[in-house]
């Protein structure tokens, strides 16, 4: 059986085709446009070109209805309550399923990549803002629908302002955009990110400490939710986690420390295997195991 998986981000719609093995046997991409209705055209097209009658996944930045296959509210878009899954059905002929684009993510990372095995895997995704996925038992976990906001965690209460209007969130410590903050100032105006890492990688002090000081900011967020969440795997999305230990030693060092650690194993604190495709290849699993 294969699928094809869809992930609109605020920049680019990337699809996937997932062979019966699992594997990618064919993806593409396509900006993403800004209104909603121009979207679902795109993801259609896409859908088309890649597998024409095969079950589609599709994963959304901003917070989803997974059962009505709407999208409710994304700050990057127009309109509330678009949905999703009746179009597309309707146009493809296909099953459709729909999801927030973290935990599509954390699926693909549980399925196939550095959560395999685990019990209970949070995936954090250090985006424009922070997302998180988390499966627990073996099923994502939703709450009532929007569980995961993770970044809007107040960290520090007479902090930075936050895109969300509320202070010192957890997001405005670390996030892609801090590292992308932080790569301008150090290294040019035009670095992003991922120049940032490969300078740190290099050896670049200031890089390095850059990504350190955040390491620390990311173990002060992780280290409540290993609290409440007990993991046994955390994966570690985005950029930055291409910096790999230089990021996440910091963040294994305080979880050590966190109440009660000596006496339960620590949860294995991992980068992405599936990088930035990992919330299309979540969406084609989700077709394979969902979609009616
Ligand atoms: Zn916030």
């Amino acid at each position: 059986m294969s699928a094809v998986g869809v992930d609109v981000g605020g920049t680019f719609v990337k699809a996937v085709r997932l062979g019966s093995g699992r594997e990618v046997v064919a993806r593409t991409r396509r900006p993403t446009p800004e209104a909603p209705s121009e979207i679902i055209d795109v993801v259609e097209e896409v859908a088309a070109e890649l597998g024409p009658g095969l079950p589609l996944g599709l994963g959304l930045a901003g917070l989803v209805d997974h059962d009505a296959g709407q999208l409710v509210w994304a700050p990057h878009l127009p309109g509330t309550s678009v949905d999703f899954r009746t179009p597309l059905a309707e146009r493809l002929g296909v099953p459709v399923v729909v999801d927030n684009d973290a935990n599509m993510a954390a699926l693909a990372e549980h399925r196939l990549g550095a959560g395999q095995g685990s019990d209970h895997m949070l995936m954090i995704t250090l985006g424009t803002g922070i997302g998180m996925g988390a499966i627990l038992g073996g099923q994502i976990y939703r709450g009532r629908g929007h569980a995961g906001e993770v970044g809007h965690i107040t960290i520090d209460t007479n902090g930075d302002a936050c895109a969300c209007g509320r202070k010192g969130c957890w997001e405005t410590k670390v996030s892609g955009t801090r590292f992308g903050n932080d790569a301008r100032s150090i290294l040019g105006p035009d670095a992003r990110a991922e120049d940032l890492v490969q300078a740190a990688l290099e050896g670049n002090e200031e890089a390095r400490e850059a990504i350190n000081d955040a390491g620390e900011w990311l173990a002060v967020g992780l280290e409540t939710l290993v609290l409440v969440f007990d993991p046994d795997v955390i994966v570690i999305g985005g950029a930055a986690a291409g910096a790999g230990d230089l990021l996440l030693d910091p963040v294994r060092r305080r979880l050590s420390e966190t109440e009660g650690a000596g006496h339960r194993p620590l949860a294995k604190v991992v980068p992405s295997v599936l990088g930035p495709e990992a919330g299309a290849v979540g969406a084609a699993v989700a077709a394979l195991e969902e979609a009616r």
